[in-house]
C-alpha cells in the first residue's frame, strides 16, 4: 500500500514488514500498515535535513504557508467522513467523538494560518538612534513530531500546524496502535502543497524506531505526546545533540465538587453529570480525564449514589453504532491494565462500587470494552489515586474545608487540568489561582480552543501546545543588532 512518506516518494518499508491495524470494538483486522525500520526513520530525518537546509520552504513568504494552512482545513473538511470513519474504526471512539475532533483539527489549522500571518517581529531601543535591533521568530529547523494513540489525528495536528506555520521540516511518527488518520492527514498535507521532503511520514512502533529518530545529530526539535516514561526516555536519547525536547505527558486529573455547586436538584444533576462525563467519554483514555474525583463530605454519599447510577446507565458499543455514547478501550494491552488496576484497587481497600469487569454483553465479547467503574473511599496513599489509569476508573476522596480541596487536589506528580464545581465566584478563583495544573475549569469540564495554551505542570509535561507559545516552541529568536553608523569598538584603542 505504501504508507511511508520519505523525501515526497510514498514507499513500503525497506524490510517489507508491515502491522496489523486492529479495529478495539471487535478485535478484527483493519488492515496492514507499513511498519518503518531505523533505517527508513533514518532516511525520513535525512529528507527532512536536506529540505530545510535547502531553505526555499524555511525563508518562504509567509503567505505560502499561510495559503497552505488554510488549504489542508478546507481539504480536512472535503474528507471530515471519510478520516471520522478512519479514527472510529482504529481507536474505538464513538464517530460523532471523531467529528468533533476533526472540526477541532480543522480549528487548529485555521488558527495556525492566521497566527502566522501577523508578523511577530519586536523592534529593541537600545538608546541608541543609530542601532536598529530587532527580535526575529525563524524556524527551529528539523522537527520529530510523535504523537500517542487516544486522539491521533488531533494531537498530531497540534504539532504539525505551528510547525508548518513556523517554516520547519518534519518526521512525523503516529502511534503504531492507530495510524489511520495520520496517514489520510499526511496524504492531505501533500496534496495542500506542502514540497517534497518537509513532511515525512514513518509508521511503526517507538521502541524499534525510536532511537533512530530521537538519538540523531539532524533533529532539532523533537515534540512528543505520550506517557510519562516515554517522555523521559526520549529527553534522554536526544541529550547528547542537545535537540530540544517538547513533551506533553499524562495527567492524573482532579474534578472538585463543592456543597455549593449541588444546591438544587439541577444544580446537583449537572455536577454528576459534567464528572461523569469529564471521565467516562472515550472510555476514559483522556490525558485530562477527571478520573480522581474530590467530593465535600456533606454531599458525598448521595453524590456517590449518583455517580454509580449515572455509570450503570452508559451505553457502550462500536464507535461505528450511532447508539453508542462511548466504544471500547483501544487494545488488549489497555484492557488487561484496566482489569490490574481494578485488582490493585480492591487490595488497597477502596470500595468498587459498580463496574471493574467487562460487559456482560455477549455482542461486545470480542471488543475491548471496559464497565465505567467507581470506587469510593479512596484515599490519597492509593497507587489508584496517584497512577494514571488511562481508563475509565474513577476514584472518589472527601474533603471538609477549601484548603483540605485544594491541597489534595495539588497531591499528584502531574498537572495538566483540573476541574472546579462551586456556586461561589470568589473561592472558584481562589482554587483556579491555587490549582497547579495547566488547564483549569470551572463549572465546566473537558473544553480547549486552539487559541488558549495546552500543557501542564510538574511531570504532565514541559512545553505548551496551542496558542501563540505553541507556535513559538517552533521558532528560534534571533537578535539583530544593526549599528548603521559601524563605528570602531574602541576599547583597545592605542
Ligand atoms: P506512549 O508513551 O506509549 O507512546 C506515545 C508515542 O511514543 C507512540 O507513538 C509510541 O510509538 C512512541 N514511542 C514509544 N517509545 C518510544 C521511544 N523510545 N522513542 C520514540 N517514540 C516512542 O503513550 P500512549 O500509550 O500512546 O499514549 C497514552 C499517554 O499519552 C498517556 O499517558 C496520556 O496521558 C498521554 N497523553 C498526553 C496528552 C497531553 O496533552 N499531555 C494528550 C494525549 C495523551
Amino acid at each position: 500500500m505504501a504508507d511511508l512518506l520519505i523525501g515526497g516518494k510514498w514507499v513500503e518499508s525497506g524490510s517489507g514488514a508491515t502491522r496489523d491495524c486492529i479495529n478495539p470494538a471487535d478485535g478484527s483486522v483493519i488492515r496492514p500498515v507499513d511498519e518503518a525500520t531505523p533505517d527508513d526513520a533514518r532516511a525520513a530525518v535525512a529528507a527532512a535535513r536536506t529540505a530545510f537546509d535547502d531553505g526555499a520552504w524555511s525563508t518562504s513568504p509567509v503567505a505560502d504557508r499561510v495559503a497552505i494552512l488554510y488549504r489542508i482545513a478546507d481539504l480536512l473538511e472535503r474528507d471530515k467522513q471519510e478520516i471520522a470513519r478512519a479514527e472510529t474504526l482504529d481507536t474505538g471512539k464513538t464517530l460523532a467523538e471523531s467529528e468533533i475532533d476533526i472540526d477541532d483539527v480543522v480549528a487548529v489549522f485555521r488558527y495556525y494560518g492566521a497566527l502566522a500571518a501577523v508578523r511577530s517581529d519586536r523592534a529593541v531601543d537600545v538608546g541608541d538612534p543609530a542601532v536598529i535591533s530587532r527580535v526575529v521568530a525563524q524556524p527551529v529547523g528539523v522537527c520529530v513530531l510523535i504523537a500517542p494513540w487516544n486522539y491521533p489525528l488531533l494531537q498530531i495536528s497540534w504539532k504539525v500546524a505551528p510547525a508548518i506555520a513556523a517554516g520547519c521540516t518534519m518526521v512525523l511518527k503516529p502511534s503504531e496502535v492507530t495510524p489511520l488518520s495520520t496517514i489520510a492527514l499526511t496524504r492531505i498535507l501533500e496534496e495542500a502543497g506542502v514540497p517534497d521532503g518537509v513532511v515525512n511520514l514513518v509508521n511503526g512502533a517507538g521502541s524499534d524506531l525510536g532511537a533512530a529518530l530521537t538519538d540523531n545529530p539532524d533533529v532539532d526539535l523533537i515534540s512528543f505526546t505520550g506517557g510519562l516514561r516515554t517522555g523521559t526516555v526520549i529527553a534522554e536519547s536526544a541529550a547528547e545533540h542537545v535537540s530540544k525536547v517538547v513533551v506533553e505527558l499524562g495527567g492524573k486529573n482532579p474534578h472538585i465538587v463543592f456543597a455549593d455547586a449541588c444546591a438544587t436538584d439541577e444544580s446537583f444533576a449537572a455536577s454528576v453529570d459534567q464528572v461523569a462525563t469529564g471521565v467516562f467519554l472515550h472510555s476514559g483514555q483522556v490525558c485530562s480525564a477527571g478520573t480522581r474525583v474530590i467530593v465535600e463530605a456533606s454531599i458525598a454519599d448521595r453524590f456517590v449514589d449518583a455517580l454509580v447510577d449515572r455509570a450503570r446507565t452508559v451505553v457502550m458499543g462500536p464507535g461505528l453504532d450511532p447508539n453508542s455514547r462511548t466504544g471500547p478501550l483501544v487494545s488488549q494491552t489497555q484492557l488487561d491494565k484496566m482489569i490490574d488496576f481494578v485488582r490493585l484497587g480492591v487490595d488497597e481497600g477502596a470500595v468498587l462500587r459498580t463496574g471493574g469487569q467487562q460487559p456482560d454483553d455477549p455482542a461486545l465479547g470480542d471488543g475491548y470494552f471496559f464497565l465505567p467503574t467507581v470506587f469510593d473511599r479512596c484515599d490519597r496513599t492509593m497507587s489508584i489515586v496517584q497512577t494514571e489509569t488511562f481508563g475509565p476508573i474513577l476514584t472518589v476522596e472527601r474533603f471538609d474545608t477549601e484548603e483540605q480541596a485544594l491541597t489534595l487536589g495539588n497531591d499528584t506528580q502531574y498537572g495538566l487540568a483540573a476541574g472546579v464545581r462551586t456556586a461561589d465566584p470568589a473561592r472558584a478563583d481562589r482554587m483556579a489561582r491555587g490549582l497547579r495544573h495547566g488547564t483549569v475549569w470551572i463549572n465546566d469540564f473537558g473544553y480547549y480552543t486552539p487559541a488558549a495554551e495546552w500543557g501542564g505542570f510538574g511531570k504532565s509535561g514541559n512545553g505548551r501546545e496551542l496558542g501563540p507559545s505553541g507556535l513559538a516552541e517552533y521558532q528560534e529568536l534571533k537578535h539583530i543588532w544593526n549599528n548603521t553608523t559601524a563605528p570602531a569598538a574602541g576599547w583597545f584603542a592605542p
